[in-house]
């Protein structure tokens, strides 16, 4: 009888030991009061658990001490980098504003205490403004980031003419990019009948101008174009904008941080060159209200594209528009099947011409560069036409254009390019291209021209499909 009730307190002990083992610390071992040398196990594991119970308490406040640790770690490097952004923000307004203060004051005082010939002093008069209205800039960015950060800011959408929009930009820029010598073009997607789009038109100028204004501060030599594209992405049409300069371009870890408040590049001469940081902070508050995105690409030392879209509903007048081009122009003939090779190293000039052909033919190539054009041309012996760009990496347009000719005089080629001299067009004529479009390329005449040539086909690629459909 005593065995067996020993036996029952062992097993109360090797059952709470097992409990105790699965993390279960709620369990005691019942003592008797034998005191013997039973009892003295049960009390020591009881004791155990008890141990146990505590420290699994006290790892529990000191995981939840850690993670409090956490937060006010957190917490605290929060607050010393909007203490680091005000400081620079004081810094930076500081520079900003005392740098047209200085002219403001320096050339009013000069004004007053000279005499001067009328000549200087309607030139000093004239740096008094121009550091006038550098103000005036600088107090509007920190209105319209006050009001953004208020959420103030709304849209107010009207019938905008992207076109109109854009033509008046390049006229305002132009002159200033003539005094850096920079050439400046212009880049319309769709013709000017078609361009209408429902949006704010307030907040869409706004962003280019700053994202013009900013690719001319920071390119020294070269170029800046801008212009837009019609994209069909998921099912939803977008008009993407772009910005694309030669300048001075931005590292990948700056690119993470432009687009937050006061934030510059932090590359060395930055200081030279005056600006808040605030202008790609409204931008992006801007996009966001039109519903769209903004982004760049950049290579530093080599040059930025700055992107943005705004969405182009179906009830708007431009979807229409877009889809009406697209019926008419594919109507008069079947081109459907035939294949044609879009020459482009631009990706979005490439997307465009692929969009804007996408009404002639249903089989569209496109390769980046002239090499890529020769070696596609090669394996392509159904291919139909060719759009070549003239100025390529790796090997130029006319290259290729040399190399196509040599195996095949008939295919059709379309240069499509930038340089619009009368000599460049001979040349182009000269070395086998059958016609020439000049850039930026206007829609109707793109797919005028190309049907005119897919119209007429080319023994090459009319023979291999007949020899395929004897097959
Ligand atoms: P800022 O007044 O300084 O130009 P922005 O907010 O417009 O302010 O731009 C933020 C920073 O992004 C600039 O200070 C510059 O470092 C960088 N940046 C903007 N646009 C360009 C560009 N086109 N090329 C190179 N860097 C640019």
């Amino acid at each position: 009888m005593t065995n067996k009730i020993n036996q029952d307190r062992i097993e109360a002990i090797t059952e709470a030991i097992i409990k105790v083992a699965r993390g279960d610390f709620s369990v005691q071992v019942p003592v008797t009061d034998k005191y013997d040398h039973i009892d003295a196990l049960a009390m020591g594991i009881n004791m155990m658990i008890d141990d146990l119970k505590l420290k699994e308490e006290t790892d529990k406040e000191n995981e939840q001490i850690k993670l409090l640790n956490k937060e006010l770690e957190e917490a605290k490097l929060k607050a010393e980098e909007s203490e680091r952004l005000k400081m620079a923000f004081l810094a930076n307004m500081s520079h900003e504003i005392r740098t047209p203060m200085n002219g403001i004051l320096g050339f009013a005082d000069l004004l007053k205490s000279h005499v001067l010939p009328e000549e200087k002093k309607l030139e000093f008069i004239g740096l008094i403004e121009k550091s006038g209205n550098r103000m005036l800039d600088i107090i509007n960015d920190i209105v319209d980031i006050s009001r953004i950060e208020s959420k103030l800011v709304t849209k107010n959408i009207s019938t905008v003419n992207i076109n109109d929009l854009l033509e008046q930009q390049y006229k305002f820029f132009k002159p200033r990019a003539k005094q850096k010598e920079l050439k400046l073009s212009l880049h319309k997607g769709l013709p000017d009948e078609n361009s209408v789009l429902e949006t704010d038109g307030q907040k869409l100028n706004a962003v280019l101008i700053n994202l013009v204004n900013n690719a001319i501060k920071y390119t020294k030599t070269g170029q800046v174009e801008f212009g837009y594209a019609i994209r069909q992405n998921d099912g939803q049409t977008k008009l993407e904008f772009y910005v694309r300069d030669t300048g001075i371009g931005i590292s990948k870890e700056d690119q993470a941080l432009i687009f937050d408040r006061f934030t510059r590049s932090k590359k060395a001469d930055m200081d030279a060159i005056e600006g808040t940081g605030l202008g790609l902070a409204i931008s992006k508050a801007y996009v966001e209200i039109l519903d769209g995105k903004i982004w760049v690409e950049s290579v530093e030392g080599e040059g930025s594209v700055f992107y943005f879209d705004v969405p182009v509903t179906e009830d708007s007048k431009m979807y229409q528009a877009v889809r009406q081009v697209d019926k008419t122009d594919v109507a008069t003939i079947d081109c459907a099947g035939k294949k044609i090779l879009v020459v482009e190293d631009d990706p979005v000039s490439g997307y465009f011409l692929k969009i804007a052909l996408q009404g002639l033919s249903n089989n569209i190539l496109v390769a980046r560069d002239g090499q890529e054009a020769v070696d596609m041309f090669m394996d392509n012996p159904d291919l139909c036409l060719i759009l070549m760009d003239i100025s390529l990496p790796r090997m130029r347009g006319d290259e290729a254009v040399k190399i196509i000719r040599k195996t095949n005089t008939e295919i059709p080629i379309i240069a499509q390019t930038a340089y619009c001299m009368e000599g460049d067009k001979e040349h182009l004529k000269a070395i086998g291209c059958n016609d020439y479009l000049g850039k930026p390329v206007k829609m109707d005449l793109l797919l005028k021209t190309v049907q005119n040539y897919m119209e007429r086909g080319c023994t090459r690629c009319l023979k291999y499909k007949s020899s395929n459909v004897e097959k």
